[in-house]
């Protein structure tokens, strides 16, 4: 084959990587420098032209999006080359999805029932309060959230409870207890939860030593993105799997590090020259993505933190444009001023899915949605309220949970009384407490009190009447028909959710609620249908098994062109031509959790880093003088960030260019006209203006037309204030 293809667009020092011999290599290396590029052509120089077996490589990444990018780009460069092959001989995935993998091979070893179940962290939380009931923990006293950290953060670092020393501090020794318990509870009902996926599967190599020596053998290669953001249990897994005998490559940026507050060490990028000796340090200094603009913005501000690697980006592109800066006067101008913009490139006749508009907090995108919903431009959210982390799917998810199987207490719980069927708290907690003290799961204990006659009339019947439902529909959906065929998927999920009731249930709840529920239950049956099979294991179980994965990942699909919506967290390794960074104001970015504390505040420039570098062409950064957020009203300054690009490279949007035509939009719930300028009032909106009594203030907002029209101020003293315009008398300063 001809080498050059997997050569060509490659630059020297990209090339040197790809073209390694075999040991320990770090690619240390700047946003943008083509570091993912490199790891993808290694992998197909590794196979293609040194002729080693697919099956003895494994790649790495960040989330299941990126994985799919991965294996989509090596299947291209095998086409190139004339010589494909099935990419799915080749192991990639993310830690949690390789280690998943092992798991379900290994079942037994893994001390696993074989139908086990994956808790996201709702479930987590439940599982957690069950645990509080049980023990009599004061939930005001130690909040339940804090023992899901706990948990977590234990689990990361590859701690069981049994491993916590015993002490005196009442703290750990309640998380202790918590902790204790509710592995108990897990073990008992099959469930395992994300933090426990690692630290399973990393038990498996340490009480495995045949099946580690298996894959030691077979898995010679070890590729790894994103390696910085690896944590504790992560990077101990890869260490024992490599063992001796097999090469890692590690590839990764400790600039993008963003992931400490989940237990990501960036230390883990510092050791690893010293645990994987001896290794070839590679750094990748060009950036092909931005434009100069860009790069030196990114460059200025990542240069305010201490104790980095050290490392210069340079680019031979273009300037290009300044980016933008725009003070909007609230969260709805700043939609406002984003959507306007995105309209002007779609006119250019550009895609909607190379706009991305990122923010640090899901809950800013509420109000980014209601714009682009108001000018009907389709957009998609990754992260946030997903379509699995939905309240309906969540249920219906929870019946197909149940039908596979029935001793899967989390999702007993969800669903024994929904739709409603009389069977009230009490109930619910007799059979808690037969099986906690039988230690049987909720659906036998349940079993059991029925049998012992336990419960009044009404609520035994009502619980027999779900049990029979479960059983019948199990029956029906779950074994094979004559012809030996098990039912489609979608035909599953579409009786089941006609047979419980579920689906009506959500659609007659009131208003629009019950119209998207209903609505996003009917795209449940369409992701059924469209669900492809990877191996031959029962569909349902494999369904389930996606489902979990892909809620615990911070992506979704794409369906059409829409504009990208996303949490600066959930857009590492990505790039889009025209990026919006929303909200860049002190007290949400850097987010005031983080503010007294100088290492987050590191943690947070390096997400302000990773949300420049995400642009290619053109940035626009906006913050709002005041914003509504979960339901409180704040003032904020404008990011220490911004103040961090140097002046050259920015160009301040005025207010007044802003907004050029008087925009006129419907606000849901608002009788008023919301307009841009007071007509004829000579006032514009965010106009600093003064009143005779109340002092100095902001315009906010207009409302309704002629004399009687009323203008809404916030006042530095007195706060809001909604006042008619020809009273007012307000002085512009
Ligand atoms: P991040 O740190 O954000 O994950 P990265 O270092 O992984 O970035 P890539 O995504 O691999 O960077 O590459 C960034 C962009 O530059 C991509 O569009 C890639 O195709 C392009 N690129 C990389 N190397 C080259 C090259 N030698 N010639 C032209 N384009 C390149
Ligand atoms: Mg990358």
């Amino acid at each position: 084959m001809d080498v050059s293809l997997l050569l060509d667009d490659l630059n020297p020092a990209q090339r040197e990587a790809v073209m390694a011999p075999a040991g320990h290599q770090l690619i240390l290396a700047g946003a943008g420098s083509g570091k993912t590029r490199v790891l993808v052509h290694r992998i197909a120089w590794m196979i293609q032209v040194e002729q080693r077996s697919p099956y003895s490589i494994m790649a790495v990444t960040f989330t299941n999006k990126a994985a799919k990018e991965m294996r989509h780009r090596l299947d291209e460069l095998f086409q190139q080359t004339g010589q494909p092959i099935s990419i799915h001989t080749i192991w990639v995935g993310t830690f949690h999805g390789l280690a998943h993998r092992l798991l379900k091979a290994h079942w037994q070893d893994a001390n696993l029932p074989q139908n086990f179940q994956i808790l996201d962290s709702d479930d987590q939380l439940r599982l957690i309060k069950r645990v509080y009931q049980a023990l009599q923990i004061d939930e005001d006293k130690w909040p339940p959230k804090q023992a899901q950290w706990f948990i977590n953060e234990q689990k990361d670092e590859g701690r069981r409870a049994k491993h916590i020393q015993e002490t005196t501090d009442p703290f750990i020794r309640t998380m202790r207890k918590i902790y204790q318990t509710y592995e108990d509870d897990c073990q008992r009902g099959g469930m395992i939860d994300f933090a426990e996926i690692l630290l399973r599967a990393h038990e498996l190599w340490l009480n495995k030593p045949h099946l580690l020596e298996h894959y030691r053998n077979r898995f010679n290669f070890i590729l790894v993105d994103e390696f910085q953001d690896t944590n504790s249990v992560q990077y101990a897994w890869l260490r024992v799997l490599a063992g001796k005998s097999s090469f890692v490559t590690a590839v990764g940026d400790d600039d993008q590090s963003i992931y400490g507050w989940r237990g990501a060490k960036i230390e883990n990028i510092r050791k690893f020259s010293e645990d994987f000796s001896p290794c070839q340090i590679i750094r990748l200094e060009q950036n092909y993505r931005s434009t100069g603009n860009i790069l030196h913005a990114a460059n200025s501000v990542i240069a305010n933190n201490l104790g980095r690697l050290g490392k210069e980006l340079w680019t031979d592109g273009e300037k290009g444009e300044p980016i933008s800066l725009y003070a909007a006067y609230n969260e709805q101008d700043e939609a406002r001023f984003i959507v306007e913009r995105i309209q002007s490139w779609i006119s250019q006749g550009k895609r909607r899915s190379e706009s991305a508009i990122l923010y640090r907090s899901n809950a800013q995108s509420r109000a980014l949605e209601e714009a682009l919903l108001r000018e009907a431009i389709p957009y998609r959210i990754y992260g946030g309220q997903r379509f699995y982390d939905r309240l309906e799917i969540k249920n219906a998810v929870a019946y197909l949970r149940l039908l596979n199987n029935p001793h899967d207490d989390a999702a007993f719980e969800r669903v024994i009384n929904t739709p409603t069927r009389g069977i009230g708290d009490k109930t619910l907690e007799d059979i808690r407490v037969v099986a906690r003290s039988e230690n049987i799961s909720l659906w036998a204990a349940a079993g059991q009190l029925i049998l012992r006659k336990h419960f009044a009339a009404r609520a035994s019947n009502a619980i027999e009447t779900f049990m029979q439902m479960i059983l019948q529909l199990q029956k029906d959906l779950c074994a094979p028909n004559e012809a030996d065929e098990l039912p489609a998927l979608d035909f599953i999920a579409e009786t089941v959710l006609d047979k419980t009731g579920l689906l009506a249930f959500h659609q007659n709840e009131k208003g629009e609620k019950g119209q998207a529920r209903g609505e996003n239950l009917q795209e449940l049956i369409a992701a059924c249908r469209a669900f492809e099979t990877e191996d031959d294991a029962p569909i349902l179980q494999q369904f389930l098994d996606t489902a979990a994965l892909d809620a615990g990942d911070a992506q979704a699909e794409e369906f059409e062109d829409a504009v990208q919506l996303m949490t600066l967290h959930s857009a590492k390794g990505l790039e889009f031509p025209l990026v919006f960074l929303a909200g860049v104001e002190e007290g949400l970015f850097p987010h005031k959790m983080s503010i007294d504390d100088p290492d987050g505040i590191e943690e947070e420039r390096r997400l302000c880093y990773v949300g420049i570098t995400r642009a290619m062409q053109k940035l626009f950064i906006t913050y709002a003088e005041t914003r509504r957020l979960h339901g409180t009203e704040s003032f904020n300054r404008v990011s220490r960030f911004v103040k961090e690009i140097p002046t050259d490279c920015i160009d301040e949007v005025r207010l007044k260019t802003a907004i050029t035509r008087p925009v006129t939009y419907q606000q849901p719930s608002s009788k008023f006209t919301l307009k841009d300028e007071g007509e004829d009032t000579g006032f514009k909106l965010g106009q600093k203006v003064s009143h005779a009594i109340f002092g100095e203030g902001v315009i906010l907002q207009f409302e309704g037309k002629g004399p009687n029209s009323v203008v809404e101020v916030k006042f530095a003293k007195i706060g809001k204030k909604r006042l008619v315009m020809q009273y007012a008398k307000l002085q512009a300063i």
